[in-house]
């Protein structure tokens, strides 16, 4: 199935809707039956038809297929957030005693899922980038399930089922909804994981997404290549500019030429996506915060994906107490969103030349 195919069609049924071509926007909490037998037969089936909208809404339906679509996956569930579809993801496969084994640094609160929430579990740590295809090899052999955060890629630019993957997460805050305005996240498995899940942790838990959210999503998405090609193709540009810069120590972006795992980024990912960090090469605290302080085209935040690029520094998080940093303190993010790439490109330059 194409990525156009998915993106303007699977999972529309417009004839239902007067030929909307944009689905509505289900705003109901519950729906209603003219007999008590239909609404009997519905009941039976409250996961997969409209009944109450913790369960099935047909808005967050059309969203689940496209997203499952795109991972190469029979089926989705789309969560109030990436963090909520993770704890999902990790709850509906993990018991008493179990023993996860976790890239080193994952995303932050998934690491505080790991070491500090779900602490009756051991965490082994491994190494940074994996192979994928070996990973999921070697789990099978052992029996053991694989899930991975897929949100860093995006299913343009990487499809972890193909290589044997049994589930997929992603922050839809991200790259699938792209545009800054909606907290959600999606797990995308086969169908009976994906109906197990929703039967348990989806509808026990609740985390659900609103109809709305789903509509803006589903909005989002239709530019998904669109936009993840256009970031990448400027982030190329923009790190081919700071590479050579004397102010720049390091680059961390997978598709780096003098990145060691060059190969396997190439092997497994189509391109690199457009989030990258650098690590200033300076003395103090002050010249970070005047290098951040001094961009004009980038917005200083957290979260990315968007339309917008962003900058994060690490020296900001000297006084969060939620988590560990084991980051470098001349460390920063950069986000690169949809601007033209020479004017950030300019904007960078000044900014390093005041340091
Ligand atoms: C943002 C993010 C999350 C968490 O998603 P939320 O939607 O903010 O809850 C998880 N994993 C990665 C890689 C992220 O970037």
């Amino acid at each position: 199935m194409d990525v156009s195919y998915i993106l303007n069609h699977l999972g529309e049924e417009r004839e239902e809707y007067y030929g909307a071509v944009a689905p509505p926007v289900f705003q109901t909490s519950n729906f209603c039956f003219k007999t008590v037998a239909e609404m009997r037969e519905k009941l039976k089936k409250e996961l997969e038809t409209p009944f109450y909208s913790r369960g099935f809404n047909p808005t967050v339906s059309v969203l689940r297929k496209k997203v499952a679509a795109l991972e190469m996956a029979e089926d989705a569930l789309v969560f109030s957030s990436g963090s909520a579809a993770v704890a999902a993801a990790i709850m509906s496969v993990v018991k008493a005693g179990d023993h996860v084994v976790c890239v080193e640094k994952p995303y932050s609160w998934t690491n505080n899922l790991l070491t500090k929430y779900l602490s009756r579990y051991g965490v082994i740590l491994t190494f940074e980038m994996q192979d994928i295809a070996g990973v999921a090899t070697l789990a099978k052999s052992k029996n053991i399930f694989t899930i991975i955060d897929n949100s860093y890629c995006s299913p343009i630019n990487q499809q972890p089922i193909t290589m044997g993957i049994d589930m997929v997460i992603h922050s839809a805050t991200k790259y699938l909804n792209g545009h800054s305005d909606v907290v959600a996240g999606v797990v995308c498995g086969t169908k009976e994981r994906i109906m197990k899940m929703m039967a348990e942790e989806y509808m026990t838990i609740g985390g659900i997404i609103s109809a709305q959210d789903a509509a803006l999503i589903l909005r989002g998405l239709r530019t998904l290549e669109l936009r993840v090609n256009r970031s990448t193709e400027s982030t190329k540009k923009i790190v081919a500019f700071l590479e050579n810069h004397p102010k720049i120590k390091q680059i961390n972006y997978p598709f780096l030429s003098t990145n060691s795992q060059l190969h396997l980024a190439k092997k497994q990912m189509k391109q690199g996506g457009a989030l990258f960090s650098i690590v200033l090469n300076v003395e103090k605290t002050e010249q970070v915060e005047k290098f951040c302080d001094g961009l004009k085209r980038f917005l200083m935040a957290t979260s990315w994906g968007g339309y917008e690029s962003l900058i994060f520094p690490i020296c900001a998080l000297g006084a969060s107490k939620s988590f560990e940093n084991p980051l470098p303190w001349n460390l920063v993010r950069l986000y690169i969103g949809l601007e033209e790439a020479d004017l950030l490109i300019e904007d960078l330059k000044q900014a390093l030349g005041s340091i």
